[in-house]
């Protein structure tokens, strides 16, 4: 099962792509986590990023196009993968294209969380990172995944573990750069989108696409998403 996952930073993609990892046993491959990863182990990689992730920007494509391409290729992946984060452009979206089709590779599902912009900004100031788990989603401004209270500090609301935020999330102007990479139609990430929606309408093979309404809670659009896939009456 091979799925690209999109929605702007805020949609609770994390969220989802969480629930769906655990339904497929899938690799949940996303390419920020990997570049923060990279920024704290002090990789060359990382050192190379981190500059573009504080600003907002998109980390150069001769960088990020081989990352991506390479973590596909790993054993884990074999089986299939969960790509959360990646194509953010067109560029992106084509040698992703390209590469699966040298690969002999198919998209099943392409799943986009539709969000307007105003709504995906206030969810992102909230957002907390466990430091044991990226799949433990927390947010201190959406109910259903509150953290937990522990002597007076808020920890994971699955494990316990401390919670940091991400330097990228609380800086408005680094968000506003972010969304407006997203939004954008002509060469952004729906751009990206639309470019796998014209091919799953020219092409007529097996890719699907999922559109969800990500303005409910958590559950809601789980629901939405498992029932879309099948998965769920
Ligand atoms: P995310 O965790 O998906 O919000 O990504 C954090 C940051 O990593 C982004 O703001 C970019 O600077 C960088 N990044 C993640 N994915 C990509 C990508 N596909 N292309 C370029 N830069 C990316």
């Amino acid at each position: 099962m091979n799925i690209l996952f999109f929605g702007p930073n805020g949609s609770g993609k994390g969220t989802q792509g969480a629930i769906l990892q655990k339904q497929y046993h899938i690799p949940h491959i996303e390419s920020g986590v990997i570049f923060r990863e990279n920024i704290s182990k002090g990789t060359d990689l990382g050192k190379k990023a981190k500059g573009y992730i504080d600003r907002g920007e998109l980390v150069p494509d001769d960088i990020t196009i081989p990352m991506i391409l390479n973590r596909l290729k790993q054993p884990d992946c074999a089986r299939g993968w969960l790509l959360d984060g990646f194509p953010r452009n067109v560029n992106q979206a084509r040698q992703l294209d390209q590469a699966l089709k040298a690969a002999d590779l198919n998209l099943d599902y392409v799943i986009e969380i539709v969000l307007e912009r105003k709504m995906a900004k206030d969810r992102i100031m909230g957002r907390r990172l466990c430091v044991n788990d990226n799949n433990h989603p927390n947010n201190i401004f959406i109910e259903a995944i509150k953290p937990a209270i522990k002597d007076g500090k808020p920890v994971c609301r699955v494990c316990g573990g401390e919670l940091k935020t991400r330097s990228d999330d609380q800086d408005e102007t680094a968000i506003d750069k972010r969304h407006a990479i997203y939004y954008d139609t002509h060469n952004g990430t729906l751009a990206a989108v639309n470019y796998f929606k014209d091919k799953a309408k020219s092409e007529k093979g097996a890719l699907r696409i999922i559109e969800l309404d990500g303005r409910p809670g958590v559950k809601e659009v789980s629901d939405d998403l498992l029932k879309k896939l099948g998965i769920k009456k």
